[in-house]
């Protein structure tokens, strides 16, 4: 059996099924590849800043965990403060709301394709074949951190933050009283990261990431110590283990030029993450959106107006070496926005 697309998207996350919708919108013949069955997880805290409206509309409330004012910091020394959003955000059950992403693309006209990997790339002239089995015009790869199709064409992604989180039962009165509606960020954990608890329903996910060596030679014990720490921080005696997730996050924010003749890349695998914070669900819509906006509007060279359209995401290392070198340079960031209150 072979098929023939006017697109070929690989990857069904947020950037793949974000891509796939508009296209197909747009009329393109689209395929979406997805080397997992679908419905599928991806290790993720799950927070959206209310920025994610603007690109997808509203958020249906049943992939929502729960929604958040904004973010609440602590120093290394302990000094805290809240930042909050202009209008609530949203946290996600990534299982749901990756889900709900692939529903609107099928809505759209996209054929979408579970349980298989791609595994085989060939780019011979105009012609991309998949998997010997199905041709296209035009390639994208939406295929996470580890990206397949950006390996295939031979560039390279230096620097990555691995994250790791535990999800762990919480009762619902409880996160009200020790976490209320925040995101809590907490510096000092650990050098060039940070520890995180995302409050969800009837759960907590509690993680940390860090682009240090030394954190990535002993993440777990980093997260267990960080675990023991906001036990006592909270006054909470037990806390019931119900998961372990772990992933590679992209940390030096997107790479250049990331469509190569008619080959774009987007999302995580072209490095479409913030390096301070590790976020990547608003980057990887928006990267895909804009992907798939110049393909449409795109006269003849996608190599051309596709660069041009994903150099508009501005998202450099500066802040992240500024922050997060030391528990001093932490410390300073976190007094400075205390200042500005
Ligand atoms: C621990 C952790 C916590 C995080 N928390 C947050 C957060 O709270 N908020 C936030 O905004 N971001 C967060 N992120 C980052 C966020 O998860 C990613 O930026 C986001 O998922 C990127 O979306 P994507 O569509 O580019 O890739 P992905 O969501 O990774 O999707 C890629 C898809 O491609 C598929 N695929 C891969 N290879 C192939 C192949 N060869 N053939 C077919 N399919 C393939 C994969 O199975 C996957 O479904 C977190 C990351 C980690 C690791």
């Amino acid at each position: 059996m072979t098929k023939n697309f006017d697109i070929i998207i690989i990857g069904a996350g947020p950037a793949g099924s974000a891509a796939a919708e508009k296209l197909s919108k747009a009329g393109f013949k689209t395929l979406l590849l997805e080397k997992q069955k679908l419905p599928r997880d991806k290790p993720c805290a799950g927070i959206i800043p209310p920025r994610i409206y603007r690109l997808l509309g509203e958020i249906p409330d049943d992939v929502i965990e729960r929604k958040f004012n904004g973010y609440h910091l602590f120093s290394p020394s302990g000094i805290e403060l809240y930042s909050r959003f202009r209008e609530e955000g949203v946290i996600v059950d990534r299982k749901k709301f990756d889900f709900w992403l692939v529903e609107r693309a099928i809505g759209a006209g996209a054929e979408v394709i579970d349980n298989s990997r791609v595994e085989v790339i060939d780019i011979i002239k105009n012609e991309i074949k998949i998997n010997n089995k199905f041709y296209s015009k035009i390639l994208i790869g939406a295929d996470g951190a580890n990206s397949f199709v950006r390996k295939r064409l031979g560039r390279e992604y230096k620097n990555f933050a691995i994250g790791v989180q535990y999800t762990i039962d919480l009762p619902d009165d409880v996160t009200c009283e020790k976490i209320g509606g925040w995101f809590e960020v907490h510096y000092g954990i650990v050098d060039f990261g940070y520890g995180w608890v995302s409050p969800q329903g009837g759960k907590i996910k509690i993680g940390v990431g860090s682009i240090s060596n030394e954190f990535k030679k002993n993440s777990k014990q980093y997260l267990d110590k960080f675990v023991e720490y906001f036990k006592k921080k909270k006054e909470i005696k037990n806390l019931r283990v119900i998961d372990f997730q772990s992933h590679l996050i992209p940390a030096d924010g997107p790479m250049g030029k990331p469509c190569e003749g008619s080959v774009v890349l987007a999302g995580d695998a072209a490095g479409f993450v913030n390096p301070l914070t590790g976020e990547g669900i608003y980057y990887a819509v928006r990267s895909a959106q804009l992907a798939a906006d110049a393909i449409v509007k795109c006269g003849g060279d996608i190599e051309k107006e596709c660069n041009a359209e994903l150099g508009k995401i501005k998202l450099n290392t500066k802040l992240r070496d500024e922050v997060l070198l030391n528990a001093g340079a932490m410390e300073d960031y976190v007094r400075r926005l205390e200042k500005l209150g």
